[in-house]
């Protein structure tokens, strides 16, 4: 007879599997301490990480702690307090049941626990390595549990190689911290991140909770969502739209306290933000409902994000209804409306700001003589910046390129039109005189800037600037070319010794939330070099003292915004990379949008800078920002 191969597995290597589902990084490790904190009735919770938690995570909490025993029970797999019965499954009103992460966190990596309950004179010491028990003493320490949690992974260092960079956990550390926090505002917590306190937050009411998690600049956009039905009662906040986001981020759904990811249910709140929004934002939302526990399974996912509810329809039906009753009860909606018809033409970040008036929105009666109006347009959204200042640096260096023809901006016979009328915004000079004078250009240019009409590029569907070329002709795609020109300029600005920044008169404050400043923090040094000047980092604000050269004032907060949201989960480990992610960035903030009007010395300048560039032909994006069509090939065409 063969003899049995079956055997039961030693439980530090069941309990090293088990540690593969719960604990998959540093961050999953701050949710499990965090949560059992809070189901130890904490009133104060702290966590501390060192190097995004690979080396250290600690969480001390005023709990109620541990006697001796359950000190050295709660490493065991199964040791749970919470529940005892298969039917309290189905009445959860803790966070933790499963009884496994505390044995699966010991399994890999060095524990020490400190505890003592409320009546107990001295608390427990505990040192566990590898599911084993170093040592166990009694110790003089306050009411309640510490956690300390080092070395992570330290005996499978294929998962250790698999942690992503300190700046990629430290995200996933504080998305945890974050869930717990906005699900628990009554208590107080606060983040320390490598010595230097990141968040602190004191015990308070749920919307002064995520002002100081996210920063000043939510506080008055939120709006308070309230309904109590049958099946569920609803509460928390969303942000108004015009807070919505490019980033993802803060979207919380907290299902009994618990947070929870559910697409079903965030669909049913984005349907309600429906034609508030503009194209690739997102709705910042709070949300928190309230169901008989035995209406939900949380028990589908290890990690618990997910749940099943008994009666999503009827969820979803009330949640959009909800969320809609808000938008409308607190006037979001109209204000709104005119908010996103004004988004056809002006970057989002001048949306709302006093010196965008509506009159220029309602391009419909636009007066091609009437000069007012297209210049506020045209400084605000060029900020006369992007393309009079820094043509010095550039234009100057392009000698009127090669590949263009020289060019004479303004014929004799429009000077001779313009000595007539001193006053150009005389209505004498209708758009039918303007037939006359130059047919073709009318037709091809309607509400057009009047510098164009006689100028020999063109702008068409205020998109592509068309320009006659020794062979044939340009066509040169406008966002992209100046995405190239100023990508290539921010690039040499860090190669540059000195970079002047114009100083501001008023300081600009920017409100931030405290992961948002840890990034800053880290890129104040890079920020530096192109020129933007940050003088003074407080808890929940920067103040902006200089900018770039180049760069308007109101467009500090859209470029930083920008970066944050672009690097939310990975800023690159090699300088090199970040300058250059950094440049495309600002490229991709600053490049003027289609759908502007560009002055003929707009486009002339656009063009020069181009082709003074030295990869003019691709954007930092890899795509071509202009095509050329020979004369042979407009010919061939008229050939049929
Ligand atoms: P679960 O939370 O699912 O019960 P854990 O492994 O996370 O399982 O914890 C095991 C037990 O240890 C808990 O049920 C609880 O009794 C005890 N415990 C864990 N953390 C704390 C704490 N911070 N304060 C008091 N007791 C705790
Ligand atoms: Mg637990």
């Amino acid at each position: 007879m063969s003899s049995s191969i079956i055997h039961l597995l030693p439980d530090h290597v069941a309990n090293q599997i088990a540690a593969g589902e719960v604990v998959q990084r540093p961050a999953s490790v701050v949710k499990e301490l965090l949560e059992n904190s809070v189901d130890a009735g904490a009133t104060s919770i702290k966590l501390l990480i060192k190097d995004a938690g690979k080396t250290l995570i600690q969480v001390i909490d005023n709990g109620k702690g541990m006697n001796e025993i359950d000190a050295r029970m709660c490493f065991e797999r199964h040791a749970t307090s919470k529940i005892s019965m298969a039917e309290d499954l189905f009445n959860l009103q803790t966070k933790g049941f499963r009884g496994e992460a505390l044995a699966s966190i010991a399994a890999i990596a060095h524990v020490e626990l400190k505890t003592k309950t409320e009546d107990a004179e001295l608390g427990t010491h505990i040192l566990m390595e590898g599911s084993q028990l170093v040592s166990q003493n009694v110790i003089v320490t306050p009411k309640g549990t510490s956690f300390l949690v080092k070395n992570l992974f330290y005996n499978i260092p294929a998962r250790r190689k698999f942690l992503k960079s300190d700046q990629v956990e430290l995200k996933h550390i504080v998305d945890e911290f974050e869930r717990v926090c906005l699900a628990h505002p009554q208590i107080a917590f606060s983040l320390i991140n490598n010595g230097s306190e990141m968040f602190v937050l004191p015990a308070s009411n749920l919307r002064q909770r995520i002002v100081n998690v996210f920063g000043n600049k939510i506080a008055d956009k939120l709006v308070p969502v309230e309904e109590t039905t049958e099946i569920l009662s609803i509460s928390g906040f969303i942000a108004k739209p015009e807070y919505a986001k490019k980033t993802r981020g803060e979207q919380f759904f907290f299902v009994n306290d618990r947070f929870v990811k559910s697409s079903y249910l965030h669909h049913a709140v984005s349907s309600a933000f429906e034609g508030l929004l503009k194209e690739g934002v997102h709705p910042s939302y709070f949300l928190y409902l309230t169901l008989p526990p035995q209406s939900i399974d949380i028990n589908i996912h290890p990690t618990k994000t997910e749940v099943k509810f008994d009666d999503e329809q009827a969820l979803y039906a009330i949640l959009r209804a909800t969320v809609k009753h808000s938008l409308g009860q607190f006037q979001v909606v109209p204000s709104l409306d005119f908010q996103a018809d004004m988004s056809l033409e002006v970057p989002y970040k001048l949306n709302g700001t006093e010196s965008v008036t509506p009159t220029i929105s309602v391009d419909a009666n636009f007066n091609p003589f009437h000069d007012e109006p297209s210049e506020t347009f045209q400084s605000k959204v060029l900020g006369n910046s992007h393309f009079e200042k820094s043509a010095k640096d550039f234009g100057k260096t392009s000698p009127s390129n090669t590949v263009f023809n020289s060019r004479n901006h303004v014929s004799p016979k429009w000077e001779t039109l313009y000595a007539e009328l001193p006053n150009n915004t005389d209505k004498i000079l209708s758009a039918n005189h303007l037939i006359e004078q130059d047919f073709q250009s009318v037709v091809m240019f309607e509400n057009q800037h009047q510098d164009v009409v006689q100028s020999k590029s063109f702008q068409i569907h205020k998109k592509y600037i068309v320009c006659p070329i020794k062979t044939g002709m340009v066509v040169i795609e406008q966002r992209r070319a100046h995405q190239r020109i100023l990508y290539e300029n921010y690039l040499n600005r860090f190669n540059q010794n000195y970079n002047p920044s114009q100083q501001l008169l008023f300081p600009i404050r920017l409100y931030y939330s405290a992961y948002e400043l840890e990034m800053l923090s880290q890129l104040q040094d890079y920020l530096e070099k192109i020129g933007i000047n940050i003088t003074e980092f407080s808890e929940d604000k920067i103040v902006v003292s200089g900018i770039p050269v180049g760069m308007n004032e109101s467009e500090v907060s859209m470029v930083i915004d920008d970066l944050l949201s672009d690097w939310q989960s990975d800023i690159p480990k090699e300088e090199e990379h970040i300058r250059d992610r950094m440049a495309k960035s600002f490229a991709q903030s600053l490049a003027v949008k289609t759908g502007t009007i560009l002055s003929e010395k707009e486009q002339e300048d656009l063009m020069n800078r181009l082709f003074a560039c030295k990869t003019p032909n691709i954007s930092p994006f890899q795509k071509p920002t202009y095509i050329t069509m020979s004369l042979e090939e407009l010919d061939k065409k008229f050939m049929i």
